[in-house]
């Protein structure tokens, strides 16, 4: 069973990350400012988001004496949601440089509208840690509950999400089909729109990251 976190969902309130929320947001924000300051939210996620994982207490020899110091347990590995989620694994690996990370690629089935698989490049031991599924925007919740049955299916036991714009749709729908996973969210904003999008949003984050608006 994958672990239990005591909050099934944690939005930030933190002005350094509202302040940088507002430059994604914000229409005029060209692609490059936009991808670094996405890549930089994420990053400053990482702190709160590793609260939970565990350490084991290690010996060391300082300048002045020996001490015990403590490192992470087990080895992370991020997962982002391809293409978007890779616009937040440069912040993240900056803080967290020996994480590993393994791709998720999902696409809509034009037929069924159903998420279907198009990569699935994965540790084979994702057990061996915590693991963190990345995707900007939690819109319906389809591909990243599709996501996590794919991490879970493929072994994940210590399982997590960071979004930076959550809509409630998404959560409800996270909640209703993996209750166990906290989702971390930079915001979590009003609503849906009719074509899918969130409100008020960013905007499509895979385009606005990558200039092909
Ligand atoms: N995906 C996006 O990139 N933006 C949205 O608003 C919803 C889904």
């Amino acid at each position: 069973m994958p672990t239990t976190h005591s909050r099934p969902l944690i939005v930030f309130d933190h002005p350094l990350i509202a302040h940088k929320m507002a430059t994604i947001r914000d229409q005029s924000t060209a692609h490059r400012p936009f991808r670094a300051t996405l890549s930089q939210i994420a990053g400053l996620m990482v702190f709160e988001v590793t609260r939970s994982f565990k350490t084991n207490p290690v010996n060391i020899q300082t300048p002045v004496t020996s001490a015990t110091a403590h490192r992470l347990a087990g080895t992370v590995t991020i997962v982002p949601v391809l293409r978007a989620g890779l616009g937040m694994i440069d912040g993240i690996l900056e803080v967290m440089p020996e994480a590993r990370v393994g791709h998720l690629g999902l696409a809509r089935d034009e037929e069924t509208l159903e998420p279907i698989a198009y990569l699935n490049k994965l540790p084979a031991d994702l057990d061996a840690g915590p693991v963190i599924l990345v995707d900007p925007m939690l819109a319906t919740g389809g591909s990243a509950s599709a996501a996590i049955s794919m991490l879970k299916d493929a072994g994940a036991t210590d399982l997590r999400m960071i979004c930076l714009v959550a809509a409630p749709e998404g959560v409800e729908r996270l909640q209703n089909d993996h209750p166990e996973i906290t989702i971390y969210a930079a915001a979590l904003d009003d609503c849906l729109n009719e074509r899918g999008y969130i409100v008020p949003g960013l905007g499509d984050a895979g385009d606005r990251m990558y200039g092909t608006v």
